[in-house]
């Protein structure tokens, strides 16, 4: 617990972080992960086809998930829903009926979904979201990254982030959200998603993601089909060679410290397709791949998404 609210207390401080950025540590291995609730999909990593829609209820279902900080939610509204919110804000809904809403590592807990009916009626379910549980990591880098100076970082850093946003700000109607997600690369894991990290010295952002620790030039993979928003072949200050995938309704991956990108930007890829080779561009003491994934503005932990990394 204490652990949790120092981490709270340091997600304070104001740093201009995007996607964020990673680093195994390099000195001691992290503590094991701690335990979470994870999507029912992440025991039985299944094929890639999209669940089969439920049939028309008077009642929200929950398809996959549950309502977790750092978690996702797939479901099915109501017979006769005509608008969805969550906490008040749009949530859009596919054809038949299925849509995905997401937690973020700092999620306020309770929140309220609404499905709004053909007949003005309202159908609400209130979530509680359970808390997560975070570490602490001590990185033996420079906060900075990849820039020579902290004004070389001042004068880089914001085209990097508006590359980034501009990037994550087109939907793209594609299905990869409903699909199980798949690990990109399997290795140990050296970083996990949600851990206060200490930059020699120098509190930064929390973790964003989750580190595979892999040899350079290790091929990743798709973890779920999409189109590719964003290929950053010149190294970001912080991550290096970015390739970020839009899985549709919102929700996105990024990919960070890559050698080598394979696709490009507007191209549709479909769930295990090679990206792009691993790498340690951008601040990383070794390299890794930095796994992690948006839903909006909302940072999700790829283990609640992907289940355990199989060993
Ligand atoms: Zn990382």
């Amino acid at each position: 617990m204490t652990l949790g609210l120092r981490a709270r207390s340091f997600a304070a401080w104001p740093l201009l972080l995007g996607v964020a950025s990673c680093v195994p540590p390099a000195s001691a291995p992290p503590a094991p992960p701690a335990p979470q609730p994870s999507l029912p999909s992440a025991a039985t990593p299944g094929p890639a086809s999209a669940p089969v829609p439920a049939p028309a209820s008077a009642d929200f279902t929950i398809l996959r998930g549950a309502p977790v900080q750092g978690g996702a939610l797939l479901g099915q509204v109501p017979e006769a829903t005509q608008g969805l919110a969550l906490d008040g804000k749009p949530v859009p809904v596919a054809a038949d009926g299925g849509f995905l809403i997401a937690f973020d590592r700092d999620a306020a807990t309770p929140q309220r979904l609404v499905a709004t009916l053909a007949d003005g009626r309202r159908h609400e379910r209130l979530l509680d979201v359970a808390p997560g549980s975070w570490r602490i990591e001590h990185i033996n880098a420079p906060w900075r990254g990849g820039a020579s100076s902290d004004a070389e970082f001042a004068r880089r850093r914001p085209a990097e982030l508006a590359q980034i946003a501009e990037a994550r700000r087109v939907d793209h109607d594609v299905d990869g959200w409903r699909q199980p997600f798949r690990w990109p690369a399997t290795g140990r894991l050296s970083g996990f998603f949600g851990a206060q990290r200490v930059y020699q010295g120098k509190p930064g952002a929390y973790h964003s993601g989750t580190d595979i620790a892999v040899p350079a030039g290790t091929p990743f993979y798709a973890p779920a089909s999409g189109v590719v928003v964003l290929a950053a072949t010149t190294p970001f200050t912080l991550e290096g060679k970015l390739l970020i995938i839009d899985h549709g309704m919102g929700l996105n991956s990024a990919f960070l410290h890559c050698q080598r990108l394979d696709v490009n930007v507007g191209e549709r890829v479909s769930q295990g397709q090679r990206l792009g080779t691993v790498g340690q561009t951008g601040r990383a003491t070794g390299p890794h791949l930095h796994w992690g994934i948006k839903w909006r503005d909302a940072r999700l932990d790829p283990e609640t998404l992907a289940g355990p990394i199989p060993r």
